[in-house]
């Protein structure tokens, strides 16, 4: 049987008509050489943004169940227009919703997870030689309505097709030529890894490098899909994301990753009791709130009330409050919060076996004067939470006092403006 390849193109890469019928070409070629071809779409350009904005303006806290109506149609777009185009072309390609192609999720609205992909009806038109186009990052939940799989979910839908369909490879093409050694619009001589392993690939989108949703790194390391990052605007490889055993090298550090988007909570007036931590916790997973960093302080003497801080992604604010409203009132604490921090790790599979990494990690930081305002690390990262204004400084600082920098960067030939959006 011929193999079978999953291409997945990010919204910068089907912005406009050009780019939409460059990705069409792109799926054809792959046709041509004999492949089946499934193709996971995202939505233009900033569509889901826009769509975002539009919830905004009609509703201060919009249904959650209504913006997965919503947010699921800039990806039934781009899937139509490029079926579309590649019919012009003279092959032909059926374009399907996420619940069409049979992706199946919780009901956790807006940040769904994939529970099964049943594929039958994409076997099925591969069987006759179509082209699949699926819409990414929706779903059907078990109460049978739409649903979205948070932010950058095209990644894990393209990721839980090739699992499903049993590709060789799942190819994600994006607007930068690959991984990097740190964000290459922040530092732009950053290096291109050619390869990275799942427990680092892990480490880094965890902590920011949205260039890979998260889940859709989990879900290829738990069902061995091998993933392939690379240009949609040329042919040169990008990186592949493989096993440890595959790794040939541990650098010491392999990259640095960043996120804007958080926030930090801190409960005042937290009585020193046993249990305290835990219904915190459980009110904020019950509301579904990811929680990062924690530091509690202990009281300084018996009798007295401790506080307890922690970071969450700024968008689940608004959930985080009405989360912990109840537990306020009832224990008579008090939550502050800030919206404008930022956070910066280092990652590298090396790290494990080398003392003094993070003493360079808080000295470099501290020469650029940059504070850092709370801690965490695993055995292969470091992550500082830093004042959201000196986010970039603190990567450009850390990825030279680390010497990331390589010869396999974006060249100045290859203008930046075509990674813009
Ligand atoms: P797409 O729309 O194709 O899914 P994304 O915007 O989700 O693209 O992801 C690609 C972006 O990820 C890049 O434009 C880049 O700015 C950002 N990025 C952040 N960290 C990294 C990194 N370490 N390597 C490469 N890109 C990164
Ligand atoms: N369009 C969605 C987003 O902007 C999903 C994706 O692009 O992966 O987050
Ligand atoms: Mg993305």
């Amino acid at each position: 049987m011929p193999g079978t390849v999953v291409m997945k193109f990010g919204g910068t890469s089907v912005a406009d008509a050009e780019r939409l019928k460059r990705a069409a070409h792109r799926i054809v070629a792959k046709r041509e050489e004999g492949l089946r071809v499934v193709a996971v779409l995202s939505a233009r350009g900033k569509e889901t943004d826009r769509l975002i904005a539009d919830a905004q303006e009609v509703s201060e806290n919009p249904d959650p169940r209504e913006m997965d109506m919503l947010l699921s149609t800039g990806e039934r777009v781009s899937c139509a227009l490029c079926a579309m185009a590649i019919n012009d072309l003279g092959h032909r390609a059926i374009s399907l919703t996420g619940s069409q192609a049979g992706i199946v999720t919780d009901t956790s609205h807006t940040k769904a997870r994939i529970l099964e992909v049943r594929a039958d009806r994409i076997h099925a038109a591969l069987d006759e030689g179509d082209i699949v186009l699926v819409a990414g990052f929706q779903g059907v939940s078990t109460a049978k309505d739409v649903t979205t799989l948070g932010r950058g979910g095209s990644d894990t839908t393209a990721v839980a097709l090739a699992a499903a369909v049993g590709a060789d490879v799942c190819e994600i093409y994006t607007d930068v030529p690959g991984v990097f050694s740190a964000d290459p619009r922040i530092v732009p001589d950053a290096r291109k890894l050619t390869v990275v392993s799942f427990d680092e690939m892990l480490e880094m989108a965890a902590s920011g490098a949205g260039v890979l949703q998260l889940r859709s790194v989990e879900y290829a390391r738990n069902h061995g899909v091998r993933i392939h990052c690379r240009s949609s605007f040329d042919d040169a490889p990008g990186t592949v994301v493989v096993s440890e055993e595959e790794t040939m090298e541990h650098p010491l550090i392999t990259a640095v990753t960043h996120s804007r988007g958080e926030a930090r909570v801190t409960l005042v007036g937290v009585p020193d009791s046993p249990g305290l931590a835990g219904r915190v916790t459980t009110a904020l997973a019950d509301a579904n709130v990811n929680i990062d960093m924690i530091i509690q302080n202990e009281p300084r003497s018996a009798g007295t009330l401790a506080e307890m801080s922690f970071t969450i992604p700024r968008d689940d604010l608004p959930t985080a409050r009405e989360a912990l409203e109840p537990l306020c009132a009832e224990l008579d604490m008090r939550l502050e919060t800030d919206e404008s921090m930022g956070k910066v790790s280092i990652v590298g599979a090396g790290m494990k076996s080398h003392p003094g990494v993070a003493a360079k990690v808080f000295s470099t930081l501290g020469a650029n004067e940059i504070n850092i305002e709370m801690i965490s690390t695993s055995p292969i990262r470091i992550s500082c939470v830093v004042p959201g204004g000196q986010v970039e400084d603190a990567v450009r600082a850390l990825h030279s006092a680390f010497e990331l920098q390589g010869s396999d960067t974006i060249r100045p030939e290859q203008p930046f403006g075509e990674f813009a959006s």
